[in-house]
């Protein structure tokens, strides 16, 4: 059997339409095949390899831990370097509020944490996350997940959880002295790229605020450079109580955080309760290089480049069957007439060399998050490839 065949013999399937891309090698923007195929990643393995893959300072600093050591203990009891390291690094992007992080594995598993750490500092059992909301595949992020069809096959999940309309001010009415959390992702990525206005978030700001409530952000997808600005919620003036962050924090490596206050985070050494225990949370290898991503951010001026790039892709991206295209900075979705056009369109592009994708919640709009290190004239490249695909599919 080729590697196709073993794919689909042996590995278990998550959806009827893998992509099938098959890939010996990356390097910054591109993906090599091995039949000499080269392709532009536009989706940065969902909104992963924000630096670009295997960036050499990532590279390196996997390399340098590799020689030390790799797993030791369980998190939360040796004193590890690359830990100590990225959690000064982390905080340092942060308001000075937000100066306690949790290391784990994975965007889900940062939700689990940050939910159960809400029930237990507030000591409420009600938590409201909104329609249409992803934030995890876990039985308990799943819960907080937005979208009935997803959930009905796993009932119960856990209870006590309520939906509210993302950017609805009068859906704010629900948050009351019994709710433990509200869990809202900054930007809605799944959902295909929404994005409240900022009055919207600094009501529900005030309305935590005002019961009590803890405000959980998830940005596991929109954190890290991605739409402009290290974390996203700088671009609405607000700090939340927890903080929720994987996916592109990790350069390529497997890692996650959730990040509160000193104060909040407390409740969890308490014992006799169980906090939160993690084997692998925060594993070296991934903190080194968690950490020498955060670092590659800021002295390559990936951030600052952000906004330039995205209008550039929206210059470009013009065609009578693009009917919108919704972003913030370079997390965007661009808009087809249904998922059947949009389908073609995708695989068209693939064979003509440029990645893209769809959403899970929104299926006529096509995913485009590319590495924040593409140049502008591979935008204008990948965008040509893109047109091209719309004429010929
Ligand atoms: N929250 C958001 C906003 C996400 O986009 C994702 C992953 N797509 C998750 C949570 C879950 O992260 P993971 O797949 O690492 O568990």
């Amino acid at each position: 059997m080729n590697n196709r065949q073993l794919f689909l013999a042996h590995l278990a399937q998550t959806t009827d339409f893998p992509l099938m891309i098959e890939v010996e090698k990356a390097e910054g923007i591109h993906l090599f095949g091995p039949n000499g195929e080269k392709y532009i990643d536009l989706i940065s393995g969902i909104g992963v390899s924000n630096v670009g893959h295997r960036h050499p300072k990532v590279l390196n600093a996997i390399q340098n831990q590799l020689d030390k050591y790799l797993h030791l203990m369980v998190y939360g009891e040796y004193v590890q370097t690359p830990q100590t390291l990225l959690a000064k690094a982390l905080t340092d992007t942060l308001p000075s509020h937000l100066d306690n992080v949790y290391l784990v594995n994975s965007g889900s598993e940062a939700v689990e944490g940050a939910l159960k750490l809400a029930k237990r500092y507030t000591n409420r059992r009600e938590i409201i996350s909104c329609v249409n909301a992803y934030h995890g595949s876990s039985h308990g992020s799943l819960s907080v997940g937005g979208n009935e069809v997803f959930k009905r096959a796993y009932r119960p999940l856990l209870p006590g959880i309520s939906h509210i309309f993302y950017g609805s001010f009068s859906d704010l009415e629900k948050i009351t002295e019994q709710t433990a959390a509200v869990i809202i992702e900054t930007i809605q990525g799944e959902a295909g790229i929404r994005v409240a206005c900022k009055e919207y978030f600094q009501a529900l700001r005030q309305k935590c605020t005002q019961t009590g409530t803890l405000l959980i952000l998830d940005e596991i997808q929109a954190g890290f450079g991605r739409t402009g600005k290290m974390w996203a919620f700088e671009h609405f003036d607000i700090i939340p109580d927890i903080l929720v962050c994987a996916k592109g924090m990790g350069g390529g490596m497997p890692i996650g955080a959730f990040i509160a206050n000193k104060e909040v985070m407390g409740v969890f050494k308490n014992n006799p309760l169980l906090g939160h225990i993690t084997t692998f949370g925060g594993h070296p290898v991934s903190a080194s290089a968690s950490l020498a991503t955060v670092q590659i951010l800021h002295e390559e001026n990936l951030i600052e480049q952000v906004e330039p790039k995205a209008n550039l892709f929206k210059s470009l991206l013009v065609h009578p069957k693009i009917k919108a295209i919704r972003n913030k900075g370079l997390m965007m979705a661009v808009e087809f007439e249904s998922f059947e056009v949009l389908k073609k369109i995708i695989d068209r592009a693939i064979e003509l060399g440029v990645i893209t994708d769809w959403f899970l919640f929104c299926d006529d709009s096509m995913r485009i998050a590319p590495p924040l290190i593409i140049t502008e004239s591979e935008i204008r490249q990948a965008c040509s490839t893109i047109l091209q695909a719309i004429e010929e599919s």
